[in-house]
């Protein structure tokens, strides 16, 4: 199966980027969002779309015209904090407040959730009990390797799995990665899907029975604001490679492989896996 999901946020958020005038990003979520929408419609595909509660707040016109169409909403935290050093009382509050303003909007319980840069670790997979407590159904936030910010190498599985953890069940769908040249890589969004020619990712897509994506629109968004600067001790080349390396023909690329695959969401997804036959992880 192959699953299709986006998150959907506002990156001026990212307070600590500190990319310029936030009012000089603020229109640039509409772009390519009406595109995408009308493509999933036209190929009669629904997507789970994790929002970030900040931006529902903001924009909440932005979640109604994803609903209108049918497609299942996630929540991507309230804040976009990377939840690596964060206590459970952070992290119970945010999710509250992001739920609380999705919900509203939506007049639906929110199931679904992915953290910011997948940022559940080992070390922190207590906040899929929080998640579980706030009836969240269904987690995409296990990336099964290393990767900076988050990644949970110890895994066992790269399958959708049931995790057992403080007296809590939450079914997982972590994401895919690929091994190249000795290196997992998350070919299925982000940088990657950037990067790989068509056919390598047409490939992989297709040699593998379970895919789990994660689409941004500002990856399809090639007339963005560019910022050139380091970050967090990487340096300003190797930032801004990873940022904007292949948006140009980005959107295609993704159109391409609608087209060429059938996807599915979450919800959709669910109802397909006999989760009895599923892999159990006892954390
Ligand atoms: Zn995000």
């Amino acid at each position: 199966m192959r699953i299709l999901t986006f998150d959907i946020e506002d990156w001026w958020a990212y307070d600590y980027y500190k990319i310029g005038d936030k009012r000089d990003w603020l229109p640039r979520i509409d772009n390519y969002l009406d595109e995408t929408l009308d493509l999933l419609d036209e190929r009669n595909t629904k997507a789970t779309f994790f929002i970030l509660g900040k931006l529902a707040k903001d924009w909440p016109k932005v979640v109604t015209r994803i609903t209108s169409r049918g497609h299942h909403i996630g929540c991507h935290s309230f804040s976009h904090k990377f939840w690596n050093n964060s206590t459970p009382k952070e992290v119970a509050e945010d999710t509250h407040k992001a739920l609380d303003i999705i919900e509203n909007i939506t007049g639906k319980k929110v199931d679904a959730y992915r953290a910011p840069a997948f940022s559940v670790t080992e070390k922190n997979s207590w906040i899929l009990s929080i998640l579980a407590e706030n009836g969240i159904e269904y987690d995409c936030s296990i990336f099964p390797s290393t990767r900076s910010y988050g990644g949970f190498p110890s895994y066992k599985t790269k399958l959708p799995s049931v995790i057992h953890i403080n007296g809590t069940l939450i079914k997982e769908f972590p994401v895919v990665t690929a091994s190249i040249l000795g290196r997992e890589v998350a070919y299925s969004g982000g940088g990657y899907f950037r990067m790989f020619p068509y056919w390598k990712i047409r490939s992989l897509v297709q040699e593998n029975e379970y895919v789990m994506t994660y689409f941004h629109i500002k990856d399809f968004d090639k007339d963005q604001i560019r910022t050139y600067r380091s970050f967090e001790g990487e340096s300003a080349i190797s930032r801004y490679f990873k940022k904007y390396y292949g948006l140009k023909g980005n959107f295609s690329k993704f159109c391409k492989v609608v087209n060429n695959f059938d996807f599915i969401s979450v919800e959709q997804a669910d109802k397909m896996i006999n989760w009895a036959q599923q892999p159990r992880i006892i954390l």
